[in-house]
């Protein structure tokens, strides 16, 4: 740490804890209104969940690897004065993902209407009009929930009793998979029209059918690839934050946020130093950050009780891997394939309710090297496979010790049968993430994918405010905040932060000295 400069009382120093893609939106959205940044991360580069390793060859893209919405990407550049298509190359894939299922049966997904109104018709032609009237619901929920409350801040108690009538009108207690249920009657396309809370740690059996919007989000902007991989974005970001005058930090833990005269006073970092600043903003998990970071204060909404009683996202089981020769091997293998297991409500009921690792598993297949043959030598593929599976707050958790090998293997023999014949003689590189890995690498409660589940009692007011509850000076952002997980999520809880934080008093001189 000794790049950081520490400063006067200007009024004009943040700190971003965490360059999560929405601690570097934050920075940037603060960077833009006079703030000078500085982020601050454990890891060894920007990204957190949506960085990327090297390992023989190949690039792995840890976490997102489906980038919509990308107008709200456009709309962070530009609120710096940068243009995001000169930094970064997005990809439309076409089509966005294959769900394959056990009798066989396949869908492909895509923005064209004409080919995916024949998916729904070759599969079950009786859906076609309930399919229709599913889009119109889900445009209605991306009108409300995504650009009216998605967007601007949710931390009054009044913002949310204002919108209740809406949310009654729309159904919101309703879940995605009963209201997709109600639409259409093939089991295959319930799956379809329902699954995608999982993207963003939510059962789809119980979060609100406001989720439907995804739906919606995914055909009007489609589903697109980050050349470089989302670690790509990141990089770009850090860049925009350089260029503003900040600095992003690495190998830097928090290990508290220090008070003084009852508001934020800047951070402590685990070697002991102390780095002033005149705002602190956490895109450590919101219970991280409540938990750990504020130990020694007391708390009023964000106890430690509350915060275990609270429903938290599922875990996963990522297994990064490379394969020799296997290019042209696997023709009719795209970038993103859905590989569903035997079950879908007792198996979701397994992972969320009850705690408990299946046998049966349902895979979300990622081939990058299908778009992007930079990430594996010539010839060979990059993949990473992913189950969800319960997070480590269940009463008799899953001892991953244990488990870790024999579920990969249980994954590669399903793998084996369903998408990848021959696939364990090919294997070249290996790396597996468990939820011990997300709560060690990424500080994340109970080693949850995406924080907080988004139930509706989870959500907009109920979610951990982007201006803190607790302490004045603190500011929230990222997955555990409104709106919430995702890529989408994590850049309008930035957007949102953005509204709360004001500008930055003109700095007072002279300027800081540089810290040793
Ligand atoms: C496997 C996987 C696949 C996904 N796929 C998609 C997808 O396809 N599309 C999509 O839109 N979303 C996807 N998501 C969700 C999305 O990646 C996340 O919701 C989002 O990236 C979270 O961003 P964040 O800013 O909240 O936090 P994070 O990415 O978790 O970043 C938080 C950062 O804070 C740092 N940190 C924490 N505590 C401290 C501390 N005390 N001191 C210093 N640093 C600290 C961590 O090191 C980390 O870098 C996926 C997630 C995963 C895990």
């Amino acid at each position: 740490m000794s790049t950081r400069t520490t400063t006067a009382q200007g009024g004009t120093d943040a700190i971003v804890i965490g360059a999560g893609l929405g601690g570097l939106a934050s920075a940037m959205r603060l960077g833009a209104k006079g703030w000078r940044v500085t982020v601050l991360d454990r890891l060894d580069r920007p990204g957190g969940r949506g960085s990327s390793i090297a390992r023989g060859g190949h690039r792995f893209d840890l976490g997102p690897t489906i980038v919509t919405v990308p107008q709200g990407l456009r709309d962070l550049w530009a609120a710096c004065g940068r243009d995001f298509d000169a930094d970064v190359t997005l990809k439309p894939m076409t089509p966005f993902y294959e769900i394959r299922w056990q009798d066989g049966s396949r869908f492909a997904a895509s923005q064209d209407d004409g080919a995916i109104e024949a998916e729904i018709a070759r599969l079950s032609p009786d859906d076609l009009a309930g399919y229709r009237k599913f889009l119109q619901d889900a445009e209605t929920r991306y009108w409300f929930g995504y650009e009216d409350l998605g967007r601007r801040p949710m931390n009054r108690l009044w913002d949310l009793i204002k919108v209740l009538p809406k949310f009654a009108w729309l159904r919101a207690d309703r879940s995605v998979y009963a209201h997709a249920a109600r639409r259409v009657r093939d089991e295959r396309l319930r799956f379809a029209l329902s699954f995608h809370p999982l993207f963003i740690g939510g059962d789809p059996f119980h979060v609100t059918s406001m989720y439907a919007l995804v739906s919606h989000l995914e055909k009007a902007f489609g589903v697109h690839y980050a050349m470089g991989g989302v670690q790509a974005i990141a990089e770009a970001m850090a860049n925009v934050i350089r260029s503003q005058g900040g600095q992003v930090v690495h190998g830097a833990e928090v290990d508290e946020i220090m008070v003084a005269n009852g508001r934020a006073s800047g951070v402590k970092l685990a070697d002991g130093e102390v780095l002033p600043a005149d705002i602190v903003v956490s895109n450590a998990d919101a219970g991280h950050t409540y938990d750990r970071l504020l130990r020694n204060r007391p708390r009023k909404r964000w106890t430690p009780a509350k915060l275990k009683r609270a429903r938290w996202s599922m875990g996963l089981y990522v297994w990064y891997f490379g394969t020799r020769g296997t290019r042209e091997m696997w023709r009719d293998v795209g970038h993103h394939t859905i590989v569903v297991g035997p079950r879908y409500r007792e198996h979701v009921k397994d992972i969320f309710i009850r705690g408990k690792l299946s046998d049966d598993m349902s895979l979300y297949v990622h081939r990058p090297s299908v778009t992007d043959p930079s990430v594996a030598p010539e010839g060979d593929d990059t993949f990473y496979v992913l189950s969800p599976v319960p997070h480590l707050g269940h009463d008799n958790g899953v001892d991953w010790q244990a488990e870790a090998e024999p579920y990969r293997q249980r994954m590669i023999a399903m793998l084996e049968e369903r998408l990848l014949p021959g696939l364990s003689e090919r294997v070249t590189e290996s790396v597996v993430f468990t939820p011990e890995t997300f709560r060690d690498r990424y500080l994340s409660p109970f080693g949850a994918g995406f924080s907080i589940e988004p139930r509706i009692l989870q959500s907009a007011w109920f979610r951990p405010h982007n201006v803190s509850e607790e302490l004045p000076g603190l500011y929230l952002t990222g997955a555990g905040t409104h709106p919430g997980a995702g890529l989408p999520g994590v850049i309008g809880t930035a957007e949102v932060l953005g509204q709360l934080v004001p500008d930055a008093a003109a700095p007072a001189a002279p300027l800081p000295m540089a810290a040793e």
